[in-house]
């Protein structure tokens, strides 16, 4: 049928499994497929277009600045690196004041494990089961999920896993040896499960107790995304450094560690050629701008909020629990989930899997109340 698919599988090197979609056009909340069918994108390009797809803002600032100056190595001060460093520092939680910009999630990742390696002088990386911190070697260490380490062994030395939301058993597992703690403070991946307010407390606490580094990756929970800034600020932990990406330039591809002053970097020891260009910074200037303009935040509570309220009144029995803080939403089944993320698809709805029963929503956040109805009304038609 379309002649992209056919072109895509001749010609690519496949790693995902497809889903028989061809997307060319996004507004908002919406995108088109190359039959001119809409979809409702709760998607979102894996919790990336927090600000919708196309956004103005930032188009305009990526025009602008491509005509200006794309490419700005960090050997080199840049305008437009120095004011968006300046912006995270402003947003950010408290003492969290000095930036490193890479490309990606997994890069911000990797820069964090290698940050806290350098600062402390220890080796080990703690990390939950059922976590996801991405797939490059380093990232996937630290991920928990089977089929995606297995076939790449040997992965790197040092990273162990403990149980998520169980204090005693971090504490048993965190000692002389740990360089960092890293934890999401509600698993996406892993199926939209949040971190108890106790368990965030209780990192921070042996952390501080053994000198190891606290690791926030909020990479999918950053930028408005749970009805915070950042996931953390729900309960008052702060952690010493914190990973960001996805929803941060309105979509293009940017990673950042925030760290807080006890993270020290001797010069020439990390690098990254792309990393905090002028066209990505600005990009998430505008992005960041218009989150704070339209109060993301607030909306993506109150917009979840509507979604739990009325989806809860009509509960279908295939269900055996919402999980949603914010726009991050996860309902999962008594069954398997991709039959009904497929029915969805076929009715207008993107969604995604978190595992093999969650079905995983993560919308723009200026996705319409309106939109958030027309969700909820074809979710449960299709579970009922
Ligand atoms: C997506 C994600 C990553 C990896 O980000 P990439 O940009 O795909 O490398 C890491 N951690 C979390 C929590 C994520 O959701």
């Amino acid at each position: 049928m379309s002649i992209y698919r056919d072109t895509e599988r001749r010609y690519g090197l496949e790693v995902y499994p497809k889903r028989d979609i061809t997307i060319v056009k996004g507004r908002g909340a919406e995108v088109w497929d190359d039959e001119g069918r809409r979809y409702i994108d709760c998607v979102a390009g894996i919790g990336v277009a927090s600000v919708g797809h196309a956004n103005p803002a930032v188009a305009d600032a990526l025009a602008g600045q491509a005509r200006t100056l794309v490419t700005c190595p960090g050997i080199f001060y840049n305008d437009v690196r120095a004011r968006l460093l300046a912006k995270l520092a402003a947003v950010a939680p408290p003492g969290l004041q000095r930036g490193f910009l890479c490309n990606s999630g997994a890069e911000a990742v990797e820069a964090a494990i290698k940050f806290a390696r350098l600062t402390t002088g220890r080796t080990g990386i703690v990390s939950a089961m059922r976590g996801f911190h991405g797939r490059t070697m380093g990232a996937l260490s630290a991920t928990y999920k089977k089929e995606y380490r297995e076939l790449f062994k040997p992965l790197v030395p040092g990273f162990s896993f403990v149980p998520f939301n169980n204090p005693a058993r971090l504490r048993e597992a965190v000692g002389d040896d740990t360089a960092a703690v890293m934890i999401e403070p509600v698993q996406g991946e892993g199926g939209i499960r949040p971190a108890s307010a106790e368990y965030l407390r209780a990192a921070r606490e042996i952390c501080d107790e053994t000198g190891a580094i606290l690791v926030f990756d909020e990479i999918q929970t950053g930028f408005c995304r749970t009805g915070r800034m950042f996931a953390c600020e729900h309960h008052g932990v702060t952690p010493d450094m914190l990973c960001l990406a996805k929803a941060i330039a309105g979509g293009v591809p940017l990673g950042a560690v925030l760290a807080d002053p006890r993270i020290q970097l001797p010069p020439g020891k990390h690098g990254t050629t792309f990393g905090g260009n002028p066209l990505a910074c600005a990009a998430a200037l505008a992005a960041i701008r218009f989150m704070e303009d339209e109060r993301l935040a607030e909306r993506a509570e109150l917009l979840g909020a509507r979604f739990r309220e009325r989806f809860e009144r009509r509960m279908p029995a295939r269900v055996r629990a919402l999980r949603q803080i914010g726009l991050m939403i996860g309902v999962e089944l008594k069954e398997r989930c991709r039959p009904y993320i497929e029915a969805l698809a076929a009715k207008g709805i993107l969604t995604l899997p978190a595992g093999t029963t969650v079905i995983r929503l993560l919308p723009p956040l200026v996705i319409s109340e309106a939109q958030i109805d027309e969700v909820v009304d074809v979710l449960a038609e299709v579970l009922e």
